[in-house]
């Protein structure tokens, strides 16, 4: 089974600020208002509140170390075809380095940034 290609580029800030908030921001406002005030619910509150918040930046922890892991794989694939034309059309090719897609099948070089085909 392939895994869908992770991209927490757009989330992965806000998961991490949602969990520090559960874990730590508002489980230590609730202990210290309970300063003033004794009040059992409070400190059960803010147990949950740093265990779910616990279990969110745990679980993102884990999508992260999959997405580098992603990342890690792509980034050998384009390492091993760096100096190949990738075809888009028939007889029409695109650079591997750069994206230039004005490659003809007979082209040895790119004309944008000159790098050698294979
Ligand atoms: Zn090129």
């Amino acid at each position: 089974m392939k895994i869908k290609k992770i991209n927490s580029i757009h989330y992965g800030g806000k998961v991490i600020g949602m969990g520090l908030t559960m874990m730590l921001l508002i489980p230590g406002i609730l202990l210290w208002l309970n300063t003033f005030c004794e009040c059992r619910i409070a400190i059960i509150l803010a147990k949950i509140l740093f265990v779910i918040g616990g279990l969110l930046l745990g679980g993102f922890a884990c999508l992260l170390f999959v997405e580098l892991r992603q990342d890690n794989e792509i980034d050998k694939f384009f390492a091993k075809h760096k100096n190949v034309k990738i075809e888009i059309k028939n007889e029409q090719y695109e650079c591997g380095v750069c994206g230039n897609r004005n490659i003809r099948k007979d082209s040895a070089y790119c004309g944008v940034c000159g790098c050698k085909y294979n």
